[in-house]
């Protein structure tokens, strides 16, 4: 379990039902613990926090985990 506190990262809703954005699609989740490598407490699949990270490779039919993983892929402005 995680050691940062709920209140520290702004552990909320997540905006969107179905949105990608939210605990359920972390890669911190533990879903079979209900609980999460870096937030401390019990954590919903449909909750999010400001450590949100997509999972790798996960396919996103709105497109937007797919984004988040492009922004971060340092190659992509090598080759613009
Ligand atoms: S969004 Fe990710 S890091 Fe934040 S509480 Fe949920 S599972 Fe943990």
């Amino acid at each position: 379990m995680g050691t940062r506190l709920k209140a520290e990262v702004s552990y909320r809703p997540a905006k969107r039902k179905g949105t990608m954005k939210q605990c359920g699609h972390c890669q911190a989740f533990q879903p079979e613990l209900r609980s999460c490598l870096m937030v401390s407490g019990e954590i919903e699949p449909f909750m999010v926090c400001d450590l949100w990270e997509p999972m790798p490779f996960h396919w996103d039919p709105e497109g937007e985990g797919v984004k988040a993983q492009q922004a971060e892929d340092p190659m992509e402005d090598d080759n613009a």
